[in-house]
């Protein structure tokens, strides 16, 4: 899964609505921030395959320490920690938690059998990513749904607010755009360096969340107004 991903960290704002949209979308997608440092020092390891669909182009022979749901745990354990550490935000501890936990669950759904438990493990996996039409569908509707949330969540408070949030969005739906209709990776090596850097979205969302404000219609509003 790929831009259903971002969907959960736009859409988690309803939940945690003082949480920076920088540390809500680095949840969902930190296992695939950590995935291409993982590949580039030798630990995890996938194959380029020629397929028609482009869902099925990369095997992923071995990837339990990004990948494996038991890490996946302390991944999110870890995250929520150091977050609430830092915020004494409750809320937002708890939604990056399951957003963290939430990328496995969405990759155990679209991936074919290729998602350990713990390293050497059984492997699991749905295979709707057979289904590339059904699959695509599935994650524009949600990338949409999160769109509408987040912005009726927050407001822009400035042309920033507004620009760098649709600009986000366009260049997500680019992206995704370019992994269906474009060519395969032409290496192991490069899609790890391209993949990393996803890490710019990072400071891409809390620039744009910075520039916005809470509508007040989230969860959080009984305990802000008293
Ligand atoms: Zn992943």
């Amino acid at each position: 899964m790929f831009i259903g991903h971002y969907a959960v960290g736009l859409a988690s704002k309803k939940f945690a609505p003082r949480a920076s949209m920088g540390a809500l979308i680095a949840a969902p997608i930190l296992l695939d921030l950590l995935w291409p440092i993982f590949l580039l020092v030798g630990w995890e390891h996938v194959s380029i395959v020629p397929n028609n669909n482009p869902f099925l182009r990369l095997q992923f022979d071995s990837y339990p320490i990004s990948h494996g749901l038991v890490a996946v745990v302390g991944w999110a354990t870890l995250f929520a920690s150091i977050y609430f550490g830092f915020t004494r935000y409750l809320a937002g501890a708890i939604v990056i938690w399951i957003g963290v936990v939430s990328h496995w669950v969405l990759d155990f759904i679209v991936h074919v059998a290729d998602l350990p438990l713990i390293a050497n493990g059984r492997v699991y996996g749905l295979g709707l990513w057979n289904h590339r039409w059904l699959t695509i569908a599935i994650e524009l509707a949600m990338f949409v749904i999160a769109i509408w949330t987040y912005q009726r969540e927050t407001r822009a408070r400035d042309k920033i607010g507004l620009y760098a949030f649709l600009a986000f969005v366009a260049f997500l739906l680019a992206a995704y755009a370019g992994v269906l209709f474009g060519p395969p990776p032409p290496s192991v090596k490069k899609l790890a360096i391209f993949t990393l850097l996803t890490w710019l979205m990072i400071p891409w969302a809390w620039w744009f969340d910075a520039h916005r404000v809470s509508t007040g219609s989230g969860n959080d509003r009984i305990k802000e107004s008293s």
